[in-house]
């Protein structure tokens, strides 16, 4: 098709000398190119050639109610018809705004009733240090300003936000604001001691957290950050316990306890929301984005209690305001996608569908773990990841330069899957609409691809 082929071409080349992506290996970008996404459907994307990929990824964890939902198109034309903007400060709001603001307090768990929007997962946890800074001002506790986070944990890449990960690999080049931000090491129970049993391992690590507590001293320690399950440092699922645990001791501290449902809110472990529901526990503060629009727009929530709320809306002597805000803080359209899409996930039962099929998903998955390089299968329902070794006693790594990863991916994306390379792991987060078919598909593309890419690392001598 040649009118397609002059759209590639001339994508291709905008792309290429100007468009600077995101998490990019910029020294290949220049002869490899960029594949074109055109279309999308369901739980496929479509590439400007036309061919039809099940996507493995969800977009990048968020196109949780799938592709091609006109239902969206047009509530965000309505809106953007009848206002498609104007700010929020101070006694102005819309409808879309005020609407979805009751309906994540509704969602939320315990007295988590208030809500404070950005425009993506970054800027929601950002928002809520500078919330929490703000509320121990206001009580007096001026010196309570440290934030505790896990080695391996993904916040986000404002320099906060990427202050407070822990991925290490991030923060090459990077200065950590390490004058607030202090990181304990990951609950990776895959990782851990092979004598050491799951609830000691827990303790260990639930104890570093007071230790780092104590270390900083209580009255300057603010905040743990914590995802309930860590995705981008690897899907790691902790162990039994660890979230309650971990809320005890920052209790005990008067220490907040935020949770970053980027990624695990909005149905990806088969709930709205995973703190309570999946882990048992009622944080401070929970930050979300990605799949509170399912990735049509840009959105991102801190959700926070009664409590905090209680503090920053009182009198101050001093004047001080939370003078904190985005031009696009509660944007409407933005807003109007995000109800649209709630009200689609309750309609369709979607949470459900993933307690089935999420299920369903795991299980087949964990059959990967048969194949040789296979080390280990981990997380919940539409949250999973491969992690793969040379050597399944000893989990040793297969050598970097073998890029399993990337081996694995490419080899899926050749049969029509796309799945995320990560180091020597591949993520899967689909859309949360698969059907027991799509994973069949998925899992056997998967088991061929994993056996080609153990073929060619034996050709190239790994
Ligand atoms: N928090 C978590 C757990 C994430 O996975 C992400 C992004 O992947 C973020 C925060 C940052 O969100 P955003 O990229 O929308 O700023």
């Amino acid at each position: 098709n040649p009118a397609a082929n002059f759209v590639k071409q001339e994508v291709w080349e905008k792309d290429r000398d100007h468009f600077v992506h995101p998490w990019t290996d910029f020294s290949t970008f220049k002869e490899s190119g960029s594949m074109v996404f055109q279309q999308a459907d369901g739980v496929s994307v479509q590439d400007a050639d036309g061919k039809r990929y099940l996507d493995g990824i969800g977009g990048l964890w968020c196109v949780n109610i799938g592709y091609g939902r006109d239902e969206i198109a047009e509530a965000v034309a309505e809106q953007i018809r009848a206002i498609p903007y104007f700010s929020t400060f101070g006694h102005h709001t819309t409808a879309p705004a005020a609407r979805l603001a009751a309906k994540l307090a509704e969602l939320a768990p315990g007295d988590l009733n208030h809500v404070f929007y950005g425009c993506g997962g970054s800027v929601a946890n950002d928002t809520a240090v500078r919330l929490i800074h703000f509320y121990f001002n206001q009580l007096g506790k001026t010196s309570k300003k440290q934030i505790i986070s896990r080695i391996d944990g993904y916040h986000g890449s404002t320099y906060m936000a990427m202050s407070i990960t822990g991925v290490q690999f991030d923060h090459i080049g990077f200065d950590v604001e390490r004058q607030l931000v202090h990181h304990i090491s990951c609950p990776n129970p895959y990782r851990r001691p092979e004598e050491q049993s799951l609830e000691a391992f827990c303790d260990e690590k639930v104890q570093e957290l007071e230790d780092k507590i104590l270390e900083l001293g209580p009255d300057n320690v603010a905040a743990f950050f914590a995802e309930p399950i860590m995705g981008a440092g690897g899907v790691i699922v902790p162990p039994p316990g660890y979230h309650q645990k971990t809320l005890a001791v920052c209790r005990k501290y008067d220490v907040l306890y935020v949770s970053d449902e980027v990624v695990t809110a909005f149905g990806r472990l088969g709930h709205m929301f995973a703190s309570e529901d999946e882990f048992g526990i009622v944080p401070d503060i929970i930050t979300c984005a990605k799949g509170l629009t399912s990735g049509y727009l840009p959105l991102g929530a801190t959700i926070f209690s009664d409590r905090i709320y209680d503090v920053i809306s009182k009198p101050q002597a001093d004047g001080a305001l939370f003078t904190h805000g985005f031009t696009y803080s509660g944007h409407p359209v933005s807003c109007a996608a995000g109800l649209k899409n709630i009200e689609i996930m309750e309609r369709e039962g979607i949470c459900d569908h993933v307690q089935d099929v999420g299920a369903y998903f795991e299980q087949r998955l964990h059959e990967l773990k048969a194949l040789p390089i296979i080390g280990d299968v981990r997380g919940r329902k539409f949250m999973m990841c491969l992690e793969s070794v040379a050597d399944k006693t000893t989990k040793e790594l297969i050598a970097p330069e073998a890029k399993i990863g990337n081996r694995i991916a490419d080899e899926c994306q050749q049969r029509g899957l796309i799945v995320r390379p990560l180091a020597h792991m591949n993520i899967l987060s689909p859309t949360l609409i698969l059907s027991r078919q799509d994973v069949d598909f998925v899992v056997e593309t998967l088991r061929e691809s994993i056996e080609a890419a153990t073929e060619s690392l034996k050709v190239d001598g790994y």
